[in-house]
């Protein structure tokens, strides 16, 4: 039995580093959408769209599954989301999306909402101050928005900061995808540092290069940092996507992972739980990252007790 669980949890630690990196240049909060096939769905396409979906609906070959994602009380009407997801993108342009696939205005609570006013809070695309931490507010010039502190900023520089960063993070992606760790992480460092001094914590950029960073950890077998990273780039999806979107649970799935290949048990079996429970709304149980969690959890249950006392 002991001899089973450690070969199973070995061979789990060998293949991590490696589907890390032929994986995707962005594993993290890339939300970008590839059509791959049309189907003809005579139920579903019965439901009604709403960018706040109370469902999720997935296929696999000729069978579509619709799931409740929250309650649905009695005589509520189950809606889908036809693609364009608030939590994606903005009121206008999910309606012009809509308007050109579907022909229809779309009129759900959400897009009303974002429609009377910019009642959601701060975009989170937007900068900060690089003095006090505060929103800064403006077109052309943005001044801080702190009573206490007179900092102001041109749009076009604050811009031209964003796109530097992004060259910067691409070339420690590709110092990333060719094995040289030491200096990806180097280079990401300061990028980190850098993104700090102008984004919200929430921005999307904030949240890669934690991604990004957790990933060069991974591959250095550096779990416990990995795990740091990975936590950070968590909190952005969160905010991003919601606590209970498919894109968290990808993330809580590589977070299970790390944990598990760092022996960090109680955190490992907490967090397949909760990889588990987000993803079973978006996935049928033979999902693939489903089956790994369970394959995960029974090996971390199987595993004997640590040993306690004085050790040779
Ligand atoms: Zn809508
Ligand atoms: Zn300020």
């Amino acid at each position: 039995m002991e001899g089973k669980a450690r070969t199973s949890v070995l061979t789990h630690f060998s293949l991590f580093p490696l589907a890390l990196s032929g994986s995707e240049e962005n594993l993290i909060t890339d939300s970008r959408q590839v059509r791959l096939a049309t189907g003809l769905f005579p139920v579903i396409s019965l439901l009604n769209h709403s960018c706040s979906p109370n469902t999720s609906v997935s296929f696999i070959s000729t069978v579509a599954t619709v799931r409740a994602s929250q309650q649905i009380r009695k005589g509520q009407e189950i809606l889908h989301c036809y693609g364009p997801h608030k939590n994606r993108m903005g009121v206008a342009e999910r309606r012009q999306k809509l308007r050109s696939q579907y022909f229809f205005d779309c009129n759900c609570p959400p897009c009303e909402r974002e429609e009377q006013g910019p009642s959601q809070g701060p975009g989170r695309e937007a900068f900060c101050c690089h003095r006090c931490r505060a929103l800064l507010q403006g077109d052309d010039v943005l001044s801080c928005g702190s009573t206490s502190c007179t900092e102001s900023v041109s749009r076009d520089h604050l811009v031209s900061q964003l796109q530097d960063l992004q060259q910067q993070v691409g070339i420690a992606r590709k110092l990333l995808r060719n094995g040289e760790l030491e200096g990806a992480i180097q280079l990401l460092l300061g990028c980190q540092h850098d993104a700090e001094s102008f984004l919200l914590a929430e921005h999307g950029m904030v949240g890669e290069i934690e991604d990004d960073l957790a990933q060069a950890y991974a591959a250095l077998g550096d779990w416990e940092k990995s795990a740091t990273h990975l936590q950070k780039s968590l909190r952005v999806v969160e905010v991003r996507h919601g606590p209970s979107s498919v894109e968290m649970g990808h993330e809580l799935f590589k977070l299970a992972q790390i944990f598990f290949n760092g022996f960090a048990i109680p955190e490992a079996l907490n967090t397949i739980q909760q990889a588990e429970k987000v993803l079973l709304v978006h996935c049928g149980p033979w999902n693939d990252e489903i089956q790994e969690l369970q394959k995960m959890k029974s090996c971390l249950l199987d595993l004997p007790p640590i040993p306690v006392g004085p050790n040779e």
